[in-house]
């Protein structure tokens, strides 16, 4: 019996078919008109540079999300999928989701506090850089980049 190995292979197809279709078309790409809250995202081992911005409105709710930058297709699909996971978020929800994401595409999960109530959803995609640690860093870029336009005290990261 081989299903459990042709399903496996047919996940990762899936997830390939979900990065690329992120990386050649991201979504809510772009400077927005109106944001209160950015910050630089920088990855120098493989170049990967995305710009983040949020719209936080009074109820502390992120009311839009956006990014622009130019990167390798895990980032620039990292950067796209974000936008698409924390939008309607509270912000401490939106923090404590980050550090979940973070937590499991750096595959240190089993630290996670988040850990019971966290779906990962599309981000499944992304798990596989797990096997490759030198692309952990473009997976999780957005996503300390998201921490930093939260974080008043720094409004931009380097993975280095
Ligand atoms: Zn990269």
């Amino acid at each position: 019996m081989s299903n459990a190995v042709t399903t496996t292979d047919e996940l990762r197809e899936l997830y390939r078919e979900l990065i690329l279709d992120h990386a050649r078309s991201p979504r809510h790409f772009g400077k927005p008109d109106d944001f209160s809250h950015s910050a630089d995202g920088i990855n120098p081992l493989c170049g990967d540079k995305l710009h983040l911005y949020l719209r936080v409105k009074n109820d502390g709710k992120i009311d839009d999300v956006a990014f622009e930058g130019s990167g390798c297709a895990i980032s620039m699909a990292s950067a796209s999928l974000l936008t698409e996971s924390v939008s309607g978020m509270a912000t401490d929800d939106a923090l404590a989701y980050s550090a979940a994401v973070t937590a499991r595409l750096s595959g240190s999960a089993a630290s996670c506090a988040h850990q019971d109530d966290f779906e990962l959803g599309k981000l499944r995609a992304l798990e596989g850089v797990r096997e490759f640690p030198s692309r952990v860093k473009c997976a999780t870029l957005a996503w300390h980049a998201l921490r930093a336009a939260l974080d008043a005290k720094s409004r931009s990261i380097s993975t280095e």
